[in-house]
């Protein structure tokens, strides 16, 4: 038998997780309102103030509150008529939840390429994607443009080609609530925009998305759909498919109290960001995921680069590291186009010969990043990254951070 070398270090410092929830501490007031009231039951009056406090924050005229993110992008593509045989362009680099409606419509999603400035869409490949469709005389039904880890996509350049050919938008905006492009808030440049209250999003009901839109008459659709699509009759009497996508009255309670923290969130996040910023960034090869001009980002998690060229240490290795004394941290997501789950779906990339998604994936990575990480934390997780390039440091520059604010 084989002995392996015990990793003592696994259990000698406490887990930092990548994004933890963090409550506001006035929750429980209105769960404790709502069994009050005994309105435990889906629907309420959390649902309804959540709904309307929602949309004013955002600036939009409606929002409809549901059970995830997901059912959120699901229920935009039900109401465009998205369907067997149609085809929705949707960002490469992005969590797959992004991606899964377009396939519980029987449609078939088109991959587009992020860009290097934002990581997002890339407006080249958009045009490309476009023009392609055009040749072939079958524009998709909807573009989904994903806002990745708070950093708006480039909307100016985004919405232009959408116009130009009349495809409407969808902006997940699952992880850039709070972010703003040119001082509106991201998720609102499309005709439909989607935010989650999953766990580990900027702000949590412990799950629970929302649907917005200026379309009014859209958003009420939604709620019939989102409820059984139940006719209106005294019996149950039901002309189309429905489902049960609704967020109850309990969870829109939670989702209340933490809108109202949602700015100094972003500001704890923001300062996450700096933090690693100003003491990681004199490492070679390091390069932060930037600010797109004209926005402010929430920057939901703190995310870099390792070039291959400027460094031998590599993105893998410095996971390795974080993995071993026991801090959480991702590589960026993996692109779609690369899933096995859609192994066959088309892809344009940035350019003919530049994959940048791709790039991404095999060199970035996610760092802890949540609002309540604690100062001594983050300086561990800064130590442990500094030691996996020390040998390509220069004599002397490796250093590790005490307990006072720097
Ligand atoms: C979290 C997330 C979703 C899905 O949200 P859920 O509420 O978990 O269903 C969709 N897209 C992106 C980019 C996400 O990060």
């Amino acid at each position: 038998m084989i002995k392996r070398k015990k990793r003592v270090s696994l259990l000698t410092e406490p887990r930092i997780n990548l994004s933890l929830p963090h409550m506001s501490g006035t929750e429980m007031e209105y769960i404790e309102a709502a069994f009050e009231m005994n309105w435990i039951a889906p629907l309420g009056p959390n649902v309804d103030r959540f709904e309307q406090e929602m949309a004013e924050r955002v600036g939009v005229k409606d929002a409809v509150a549901l059970s995830s993110g997901t059912a959120a992008i699901h229920l935009a593509l039900c109401l465009m008529n998205v369907t067997r045989g149609d085809t929705v362009f949707c960002s490469t680099l992005t969590f797959v939840a992004s991606a899964n409606p377009i396939l519980y419509q029987g449609a078939e999603p088109v991959f587009i390429d992020s860009e290097p400035d934002s990581w997002n869409m890339s407006p080249q490949a958009l045009k490309r994607a476009m023009e392609d469709a055009v040749l072939r005389g079958k524009l998709p039904k909807a573009v989904i443009v994903v806002h990745l880890y708070g950093q708006s996509s480039q909307m100016d350049a985004i919405v232009q080609i959408c116009n130009a050919y009349e495809v409407p938008i969808i902006e997940d905006a699952a992880e850039s609530l709070g972010t703003t492009y040119k001082n509106k808030a991201s998720g609102t440049f499309g005709k439909y925009g989607i935010y989650s209250f999953n766990g580990n999003k900027i702000i949590t009901t412990s799950g629970g998305g929302m649907l917005i839109s200026n379309d009014v008459e859209s958003i009420q659709r939604a709620r019939f759909l989102a409820t059984q699509a139940r006719d209106q009759a005294r019996h149950y009497q039901h002309s189309e498919i429905g489902f049960n996508y609704r967020m109850s009255n309990i969870v829109a309670g939670i989702g209340r109290s933490q809108l109202r923290v949602l700015e100094e969130r972003v500001a704890a996040r923001r300062q996450v960001f700096d933090r690693y910023e100003r003491l990681l960034g004199d490492l070679p090869g390091i390069q932060f995921m930037q600010e797109l001009k004209n926005t402010r980002s929430n920057r939901w998690l703190t995310t870099f680069t390792v070039s291959p060229e400027a460094t031998d240490t590599t993105a893998d290795e410095v996971l390795r590291t974080l993995e071993e004394a026991n801090i959480e941290a991702r590589p960026v997501w993996k692109p779609l186009h690369l899933q096995p789950l859609f192994y066959d779906a088309t892809y344009y990339p940035h350019q003919e010969n530049l994959h940048v998604a791709e790039q991404l994936f095999q060199t970035g990575i996610c760092l802890p990043s949540g609002s309540n990480l604690m100062e001594e934390q983050q300086f561990r997780v800064i130590t442990c990254i500094r030691k996996a390039f020390k040998r390509s440091l220069p004599n002397g520059s490796f250093f590790i951070i005490g307990k006072r604010e720097v």
